[in-house]
């Protein structure tokens, strides 16, 4: 903390989706930010409108290399998340989940500064009970293509567990679920983004496998509530942050055909490997420690998604493909 109170934060992947929106609310409450991003993933126009601030530092940098400066509190977000990005060098997922969750964590062990990381639902796999807690251990597969990512974040989850009971770091473990909103890439191949991107243009919206899938989608503001609120409490395990409504991703591309044009077709293609059947979180223990609940419906957060991407498309047109 500076003299006159100030918190000063390090947000690792910073120009991406949650990051950026996450700059939003520090810088709106007038604290310092410290920006780290290797724009594998990240956008620096999502941070443009800061550049000015002098509470605002934007730094380009890899999590997997060491550095320093001087911070209260890390927000530990830096890895591509969504499967088509996550896979598509999966070896690099691993080295940014692991080396950059270990560097993060020696700089909040030297400077004794709070650290939260951003886990996830994955950590649970292919669940076999349903809906998930934080008690169940998960059904993950060691040799996958979704292995990087799921096993990632659990190695990284350990890695925070053992700081804490080795050093005393103070750390706050995050497992976010589906969230979607403004700024999700265009073509990183999530089920919301390509649905949207796919409608807008006119496109038939390509549901992978029969559709009767579930996923449990949270909207940004929501999760960044949850996050800011799990940094500022006491609890130091794992918490689920998510939206418990459930929908199938028929049911999901049915309401999304039918706010950008009910006339659009549905196809179907092939599911990916190792693709959850499930997934929906339990959130008593967010409610009951942070008193934190989701508040926006799917379909209000998916009309200012659908806006968004409207706006963005017609900017960037060739960010549709
Ligand atoms: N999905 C789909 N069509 C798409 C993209 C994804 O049907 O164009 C499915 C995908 O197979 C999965 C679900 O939607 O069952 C959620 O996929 P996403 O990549 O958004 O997230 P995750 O699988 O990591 O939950």
């Amino acid at each position: 903390m500076i003299g006159n109170g100030i918190c000063r934060n390090l947000i690792t992947g910073a120009a991406g989706f949650l990051g950026s929106h996450l700059v939003d609310r520090l810088m709106i409450s007038g604290e310092k930010v410290i920006c780290l991003d290797n724009y594998l993933t990240g956008r620096e126009d999502n941070l443009s409108k800061w550049s000015h601030s002098s509470n605002f530092q934007l730094i380009h940098h890899d999590v997997t290399k060491p550095i320093n400066c001087d911070v209260d509190r890390i927000w530990h977000l830096a890895c591509p998340a969504s499967p088509t990005h996550y896979q598509s060098n999966p070896i690099q997922t691993s080295r940014t989940i692991f080396l950059g969750t270990y560097n993060m964590l020696e700089l909040a062990r030297k400077l004794k500064a709070r650290i939260l990381f951003a886990s996830s639902s994955e950590i649970y796999g292919d669940p076999e009970v349903h809906p998930q807690s934080e008690s169940y251990r998960g059904s993950v597969n060691t040799s996958g293509i979704r292995s990087c990512y799921e096993e990632g974040k659990r190695i990284a989850e350990t890695l925070c567990s053992d700081y804490q009971r080795m050093y005393d770091t103070e750390v706050r473990l995050m497992r976010i679920f589906n969230t979607y909103g403004p700024r999700m890439l265009p073509n990183d191949g999530r089920v919301i983004s390509n649905f949207i991107v796919q409608g807008l243009n006119g496109r038939p919206l390509t549901i992978y496998g029969n559709g009767k899938q579930t996923r449990s989608f949270c909207y940004v503001d929501d999760l960044i509530d949850g996050m800011i609120l799990l940094m500022n409490g006491d609890y130091s395990y794992p918490m689920n942050f998510g939206n418990p409504q459930e929908f199938t991703i028929c049911e999901l591309a049915c309401l999304i055909r039918d706010l950008i044009n009910p006339k659009l077709d549905l196809i179907y293609e092939p599911l990916p490997s190792d693709d959850p059947l499930r997934r929906k979180p339990l959130i008593s223990l967010a409610k009951e420690q942070l008193n934190w609940i989701p508040r926006v419906s799917l379909e209000k957060g998916l009309l200012s998604t659908i806006d968004w991407f409207r706006d963005f498309l017609e900017e960037c047109p060739y960010q549709s493909d």
